[in-house]
């Protein structure tokens, strides 16, 4: 294996093309070192290498060289910095990156954009990846275990990209894989809708309906959204995902008013994406336009981390889906920092307290302490409250001791797919809570 960390930090070259060499980004990689080490951040480093097919060892032309540049830095973001080390290899540096599987998305780019130029060149590529801090802390641990893993993805057959800890490949493989599969889960109809019922604790009625989305992948089976939300929303996903929600759940709620069931709302969950979006409002009222579902009858959640990442932001977002006539809640209530006097200036009706709390309810006196003041505090506020992941006949009791407006969890139903929750229905309607 040749070994390439002392050529990295020489000094001198000649530049074949307009990209910086090695003494411009060794200087940003020392920087990025320290801004990741204060901030505890994460960054990765992909070393690029092009070669001959025929001959590895064979120099690549100059035209070939720009043409590849060319491609390289217009799949980039600005912020990502591409140099030159010398023929074909080229290196990478993207800072700030949320996790290292992210790498993998910008290294498949960087695969699909150069596919077509390197079967006309003849040539090959292959990408190590290094990560810090925990493939190295150094900038010559950081270079020296992206050349080694760039020889292994070579060896490997080319035309492919590696990280250096294996687990991270693997992890880095399976969410590319989930996220092709994402991409096609609307066009190949595998979203599905459950339903969870919220009961009126004093009236015992069905309060509203809370849509939850599942996602019924060919070899994995049914999916829970913690398993694919998160990736939804790292790629931008998430849009088409919510807006497919959005049409289905309202379409749901309105085909079960015309077939002459009790009014209720459908709520759904709107993602941070989602709510900063900024022409949201718009949407909404579209697809209630179009689905022909009075606004009444549509709830949102809205995360309490989501609203308080941006108080001014949200205030303003909230007001406009307010004003198309929604209904607005605060969910997962108490999991974050929800300034009370924020809480009062929002156009929310609900708040829903995180189940995190009701789990210790009543055995636990702090979880339950917690619990009431909250319900204090939105009665004050005018606010309606609802109990989250009640799943036992004490937590009922209790809640109702203290109040609380409304239950949701397995205690009253698991969520289901439309055509199960309707058998609920009737059943729900009738029902005594204890
Ligand atoms: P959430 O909005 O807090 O939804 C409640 C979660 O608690 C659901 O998990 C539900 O199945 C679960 N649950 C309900 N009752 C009980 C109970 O008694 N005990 C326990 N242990 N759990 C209970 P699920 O469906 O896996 O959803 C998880 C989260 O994913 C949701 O939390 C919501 O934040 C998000 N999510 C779900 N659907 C969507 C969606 O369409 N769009 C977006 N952006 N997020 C969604
Ligand atoms: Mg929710």
């Amino acid at each position: 294996m040749k070994t390439k960390t002392k050529k990295f930090i020489k000094t001198e070259m000649k530049q074949l093309t307009e990209l910086p060499g090695h003494v411009l980004f060794n200087d940003a990689l020392n920087k990025a070192i320290s801004h990741a080490k204060r901030h505890r951040k994460i960054f990765a480093v992909l070393l690029i290498d092009f070669y001959t097919l025929q001959d590895v060892h064979l120099p690549i032309e100059n035209n070939v060289l720009n043409k590849i540049e060319t491609l390289l830095t217009s799949t980039l973001r600005t912020e990502d910095l591409l140099a030159h080390f010398e023929d074909g290899e080229f290196i990478l540096l993207l800072t700030d990156i949320k996790k290292p599987k992210f790498a993998s998305i910008v290294a498949e780019k960087l695969l699909q954009a150069c596919e077509t130029s390197m079967k006309d060149f003849s040539l090959a590529m292959s990408m190590g990846i290094s990560i810090y801090p925990d493939d190295g802390l150094s900038l010559e641990d950081i270079l020296k275990n992206a050349d080694a893993t760039l020889y292994k993805a070579k060896q490997a057959g080319g035309n492919q990209y590696q990280f250096h800890t294996p687990e991270m490949d693997v992890e880095a493989r399976e969410f590319i894989k989930l996220e092709n599969d994402l991409k096609n889960a609307i066009p190949n109809n595998q979203l599905i809708l459950y339903y969870q019922p919220k009961l009126h604790i004093k009236k015992g009625n069905i309060a509203g309906i809370e849509a939850l989305l599942r996602w019924a992948h060919p070899t994995l089976g049914i999916l829970n959204p913690a398993e694919f939300i998160s990736i939804a929303e790292d790629t931008g996903l998430i849009l088409q995902l919510g807006e497919w929600v959005l049409r289905e759940a309202c379409k749901t709620n309105k085909y079960w008013q015309n077939e002459g069931y009790e009014h209720f709302t459908v709520a759904l969950n709107l993602s941070p994406k989602q709510f900063q979006h900024p022409d949201i409002a718009k949407k909404i009222a579209a697809i209630l336009k179009e689905t022909e579902l009075n606004p009444q009858y549509l709830e949102l959640e809205i995360g309490e981390s989501t609203v308080m990442s941006d108080v001014e932001f949200a205030k303003n977002q909230l007001e406009a889906i307010k004003s198309i006539g929604v209904q607005l809640s605060i969910d997962h209530f108490g999991a974050g920092y929800t300034s009370i006097s924020h809480l009062k200036q929002f156009p929310i009706s609900t708040i829903k307290i995180d189940q995190n709390y009701i789990k210790g309810v009543p055995n636990n006196p702090d979880d339950s302490a917690i619990t009431n003041a909250f319900i204090g505090l939105a009665h004050h506020l005018g606010l309606q409250v609802v109990a989250e992941g009640v799943e036992t006949v004490e937590q009922v009791q209790y809640l109702t001791t203290q109040n609380c407006d409304m239950i949701q969890g397995y205690f009253i139903s698991h969520p289901l797919p439309a055509e199960k929750i309707v058998m609920q229905f009737k059943k729900l309607m009738d029902r005594a809570l204890f």
